[in-house]
């Protein structure tokens, strides 16, 4: 599976889907640029998400909300105190995780005795090998250190805690030269414990504070802490933070909140009556501990949401209906169905506020893993920025009554009998952009052996996902073929779907597989049979079986294909 990830990633820098950042600076971890191909793809995940839960409905509109956010209005939703993750460090290679993705690692004591083994189990081979080679090179050269698949070993003569209750002592490691080596560790709990080394959890915010200020932060801190002549850290700290409040602004940590506080500028101009939908696509920012699986987990990525806004008897009921239809997306698209699936939350995983929240999870290389989250967010974020700023969302609904659509219903409750205020529940879908793209991109990525030929690659995209959705090909340079090559060109690019000239010298087998490896669905070949009677062959990438039709057709039958 390793293997397979790290064949596609290289395909996507090969072929144009995925560039490292800054690269020729020497890249930035977590930074990834789309190339050619990459753009196209997201932007048609993404269009194919609106056309579905814009386009196709009546009471669905879009908004497109500033990135930089004021402090007041993450203050209101919450997230300035309590957009955390828990972090701690790993003392022994001063890594720092989330507690959850945080390797075991084990104190394996021998029977009555404080020698043993302290192994390291990591999630995969590699992964194994990195932590080998950094305990080998950083942490403790000259240790013995073996690797047992997933496992290092390091094998302990002693361990000692000198202050028991302050957690601290020494390791005794058995070197490759017979003499000792002595490691400090703090952090210790207990012995044979789960993880001696990995400190206490410590809240950690994951947003990215900036400031909207034509003075350098930098000299307002150092002025304030050299007029003030503080040395307490706390102090200073809280010095500093008044100085700065005014600029303070955050890059937003998730879409939603840009459309909280629009809901009656959107009902205003909109007329929208419940429920109705805001839908919103963009870049969200937050400042992870670790980054992880080339973009599945970023700094910078882009999410699709959509905040459903409905009256609370039909609360319950629309949740229902969105965990159905966000699934049904992800379906829709996917090769592997069985690669897809849904996870109800715990209680005891959800924000305080949230009725119930569903994640749609894919079945990546490493393991299942969140590419999307369905939250019944109750009306809290409403309820919040009404009480920070005075703005009123209640909703008055003269004649209370059920949607036509969950009329059949059980899970409608009890509807009120006369006029009713209130603030509307929030049935919340939001969908990471990145990781869909990363998650479609392994559903498709397929590597074909057939007898006698080289092992080649098709990229089983969904023709709506696919970035070039036809090449045209010219069987020869005949100069004869170029008018109609450009014709079938000029007749879908009319409709929008980005269509490649494909005349290089290869045969054409070579120029039909170098599309099925970024995925192109469709090949149309033009070859002297088109000089006599103007048809054209229509290659299916998935089944390579050809069709000749009248280059007339040649627009609708492809759209057909795509859109069904
Ligand atoms: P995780 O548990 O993986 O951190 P989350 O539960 O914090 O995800 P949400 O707040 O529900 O994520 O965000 C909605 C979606 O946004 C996620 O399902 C995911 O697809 C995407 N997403 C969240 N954080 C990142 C990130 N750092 N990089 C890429 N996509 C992300």
């Amino acid at each position: 599976q390793a293997q397979r990830f790290r064949a596609l990633l290289d395909l996507c820098k090969r072929r144009g889907f995925l560039f490292q950042s800054a690269e020729i600076h020497g890249g930035l971890r977590g930074a990834y640029d789309y190339g050619p191909l990459g753009v196209e793809l997201k932007k048609n995940i993404a269009q194919s998400w609106w056309r579905r839960n814009v386009y196709f409905r009546d009471n669905v509109v879009g908004i497109d909300t500033s990135i930089v956010t004021p402090h007041n209005v993450l203050k209101a939703s919450g997230h300035v105190d309590e957009f955390t993750d828990a972090l701690v460090d790993c003392l022994l290679t001063k890594e720092r995780f989330r507690p959850d993705k945080a390797p075991p690692i084990n104190f394996k004591q021998d029977k009555g005795q404080s020698s043993g083994k302290i192994s390291i189990h990591s999630p995969d081979k590699e992964t194994a090998k990195l932590w080998e080679q950094k305990i080998q090179n950083e942490l403790a050269p000259g240790a013995v250190v073996t690797r047992q698949g997933k496992e290092v070993l390091l094998h302990v003569k002693e361990m000692t805690t000198t202050t028991y209750g302050k957690q601290s002592g020494s390791i005794v490691l058995e070197t490759t030269s017979g003499s000792n080596l002595t490691i400090p560790y703090h952090g210790y709990a207990e012995p044979a414990t789960n993880s001696p080394f990995l400190t206490d959890e410590r809240p950690f915010n994951l947003m990215f504070k900036t400031f909207l200020d034509p003075i350098d932060p930098i000299d307002r801190v150092i002025k304030t802490t050299i007029e003030n002549n503080t040395s307490d850290a706390r102090t200073i700290r809280d010095q500093v933070d008044n100085v700065l409040r005014p600029s303070t602004v955050y890059l937003r940590p998730e879409t939603a909140q840009g459309v909280f506080i629009n809901f009656n500028q959107v009902m205003r101009t909109m007329k929208t009556k419940l429920p109705f939908g805001i839908a919103q696509m963009g870049k969200s920012f937050r400042n992870e501990i670790r980054l992880e699986h080339a973009i599945f987990r970023t700094p910078e990525f882009e999410q699709l949401e959509l905040e459903y806004f409905t009256a609370p008897w039909e609360s319950s009921a629309w949740f229902q209906y969105w965990q159905k239809d966000r699934l049904a997306w992800w379906l829709e698209h996917a090769n592997n169905k069985g690669d897809i699936r849904t996870r109800n939350h715990e209680a005891d995983e959800m924000a305080h506020y949230a009725k119930g929240c569903m994640d749609v999870e894919y079945k990546f290389p490493w393991g299942w893993g969140e590419v999307e989250g369905v939250a019944n967010r109750g009306n809290y974020d409403l309820t919040q920025h009404m009480k920070a700023t005075g703005e009123n969302f209640e909703v008055l609904e003269d004649k209370p009554d059920v949607s036509s659509h969950l009329k059949e219903t059980a899970l409608v409750t009890s509807v009120p009998q006369e006029p009713t205020r209130f603030v509307p529940t929030v049935i919340e879908s939001s969908c990471g952009l990145n990781r869909a793209l990363l998650a479609f991109l392994c559903d498709a990525f397929q590597q074909v052996q057939e007898p006698g030929k080289e092992s080649r690659t098709v990229l089983k995209l969904h023709p709506r996902f696919a970035p070039v959705k036809c090449a045209i090909m010219p069987l020869t340079g005949n100069a004869e073929f170029q008018p109609y090559v450009e014709k079938v060109a000029r007749s879908l690019r009319r409709q929008g779907l980005y269509t490649v000239i494909e005349a290089q010298k290869l045969r054409i087998g070579k120029r039909y597989y170098r599309h099925d490896e970024i995925g192109t669905p469709f090949c149309i070949t033009v070859d002297h049979q088109t000089l006599e009677d103007q048809t054209v062959t229509i290659r299916d990438r998935d089944t390579a079986e050809q069709h000749r039709i009248p280059i007339t057709d040649v627009s609708s039958i492809i759209n057909e294909k795509i859109w069904g």
